[in-house]
C-alpha cells in the first residue's frame, strides 16, 4: 500500500524534430490553448499537470525542448530521471518520420534507462487536421509498423490544433509509465530482498 503511494511524480520527455508540434501538444494538453505562432524558445523547462489514474493522483512533469532539438544538444538534465518518452512526428513531413530512429536511439543513449527494452515510449503522428489529410506523407500503417519494430509502442494520430487525441495520448503514456514503475518496483524488491513476505507481493507471477 505504502509503496504504491510513495511516488506520484512522472517525468515525461517530449521529443521530435523542430516544428512537428511538441510545444503545441503540450500547450493544448496543459492549457487547452492552441496558437499558430510559437516562439522557438520558451522560458520554463517543464510544465506540470495533475491527472487521476485509477484513484491515484499523478503529477506529470512534461519537459519540452527550447528549440535546441535542431542541434540535437539537449543536455543530460533534460533526459535525467525520465519515466517515459513521447516521440512526435508530423504526418505531413516525411523527414520528421525518418528522424524517429535517431530520436529513439538518442533517448536511450542519453537517458540510459535500466530496462531499455521495456521502457515506456509512445508515438504521436501530429497535424492530421492539415488539408483534411490530403497532404499526408506517412500512412498510418507505416507508422504502426515502425511502432511494432520498436517493441509494440502505442501509436496515436493527433491534432494539437483541433485537440484531437491529445488527452488520450498523454493519459496512455502516464499509465504505461506507472505500470513500468510498478514492474520495476517488483523487480528491485525481488533483487534487494530475496525473501519478502509473499502474501504481500500481489500480482507477481513468480
Ligand atoms: P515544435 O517545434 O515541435 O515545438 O512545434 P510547435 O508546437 O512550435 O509548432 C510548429 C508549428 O506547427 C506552429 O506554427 C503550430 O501552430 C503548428 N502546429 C502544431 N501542431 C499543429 C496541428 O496539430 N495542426 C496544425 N494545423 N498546425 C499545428
Ligand atoms: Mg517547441
Amino acid at each position: 500500500m505504502a509503496s504504491s503511494r510513495r511516488r506520484t511524480l512522472l517525468k515525461v520527455i517530449v521529443l521530435g524534430d523542430s516544428g512537428v508540434g511538441k510545444t503545441s501538444l503540450m500547450n493544448q494538453y496543459v492549457n487547452k490553448k492552441f496558437r499558430q505562432q510559437y516562439k522557438a524558445t520558451i522560458g520554463a523547462d517543464f510544465v506540470t499537470k495533475e491527472v487521476l489514474i485509477e484513484d491515484r493522483l499523478v503529477t506529470l512533469q512534461i519537459w519540452d525542448t527550447a528549440g535546441q532539438e535542431r542541434f540535437q544538444s539537449l543536455g543530460v538534465a533534460f533526459y535525467r530521471g525520465a519515466d517515459c518518452c513521447m516521440l512526435v512526428y508530423d504526418v505531413n513531413a516525411k523527414r520528421s518520420f525518418n528522424a524517429l530512429n535517431t530520436w529513439h536511439d538518442e533517448f536511450l543513449t542519453q537517458a540510459s534507462p535500466s530496462d531499455p527494452k521495456h521502457f515506456p515510449f509512445i508515438l504521436l503522428g501530429n497535424k492530421i487536421d492539415i488539408d483534411a489529410g490530403n497532404r499526408r506523407a506517412i500512412p498510418e500503417k507505416k507508422a504502426k509498423e515502425w511502432c511494432v519494430s520498436k517493441g509494440n509502442i502505442p501509436y496515436f494520430e493527433t491534432s494539437a490544433k483541433d485537440d484531437y487525441n491529445v488527452d488520450s495520448a498523454f493519459l496512455c503514456i502516464a499509465k504505461l509509465a506507472l505500470e513500468h514503475e510498478h514492474d520495476q518496483d517488483i523487480y528491485f524488491k525481488t533483487v534487494a530482498q530475496p525473501a519478502p513476505d509473499t502474501e504481500h507481493t500481489s500480482g507477481c507471477a513468480c
